[in-house]
């Protein structure tokens, strides 16, 4: 969207909130170009890092609804929908860097993902839930979600299978901190890297399961965590 999550301050004139949001992106990159004016037409990173900061710029993605064809995924050198739809680690081992060149590397991970699963754990393990794998396997596996509803006096979703899958999730977090240290320790310092998932997630809250057609504040919720090399 060109900005990163940000704060929603009351009694602020946006225009001097986005110019102190651009000032942050210039402390990000130690550059001065990021203004407003620098980025329109497209007001979009990738393609002014490209253009205008001399980035290569690559994506990595799990989620083949992340694509170049869709307007959103522009502006890139390289992009790749990796093997499996769960396996950051995959991404470090293809990742290359110039010194000629600063290089910004935008990772859509899944192992967070419904159905939350590490790489190495055998799909016929993945989590069945009656209703949802049906879903997830026929349409997209973006279309996973849905009001927890009594189906023919059969509970759809109970409470402690949403638990578990809700831990699952944690368990996905938890490794993922470790693939982040491997990545810390592979990139050098002329690199900029936002690793993302792709919206939030619902157990439950309000009765709802999973994300898919949604509008709920859960769905928008993505932990935002930045750090830079020194
Ligand atoms: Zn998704």
């Amino acid at each position: 969207m060109g900005l990163l999550p940000h704060s929603s301050p009351p009694h602020v004139y946006a225009s001097e909130y986005y110019k102190k949001d651009f000032i942050k992106f210039n402390e990000r990159f130690g550059v001065r170009e990021f203004e407003f004016k620098s980025l329109v037409p497209q007001l979009y990173l990738p393609p002014f890092m490209r253009t205008k900061l001399g980035y290569k710029t690559h994506a990595f993605v799990s989620l083949p609804v992340l694509n170049p064809k869709t307007p959103v995924n522009v502006g890139f050198d390289s992009f790749k929908l990796m093997d499996k739809h769960n396996d950051m680690a995959a991404m470090l081992n293809e990742m290359t860097f110039s010194e000629d060149y600063p290089s910004f590397y935008l990772l859509n991970v899944g192992e967070t993902h419904y159905p939350y699963a590490l790489p190495d754990e055998p799909e016929d393990l993945w989590p069945r839930i009656s209703g949802v794998h049906g879903v997830f396997k026929h349409l997209d596996d973006h279309i996973v979600g849905g009001k927890l509803v009594e189906e023919e006096g059969e509970k759809f979703f109970d409470q402690d299978k949403l638990d578990q899958l809700y831990e699952r999730q944690i368990t996905a977090v938890k490794y993922l901190d470790k693939v982040f240290e491997k990545l810390f320790d592979l990139v050098p310092p002329n690199t900029y890297i936002t690793v993302t998932s792709d919206h939030g997630e619902l157990f439950g809250e309000e009765g709802y399961f999973g994300h898919g057609p949604i509008m709920h504040e859960k769905v928008f919720e993505v932990p935002f965590v930045e750090g830079k090399l020194r």
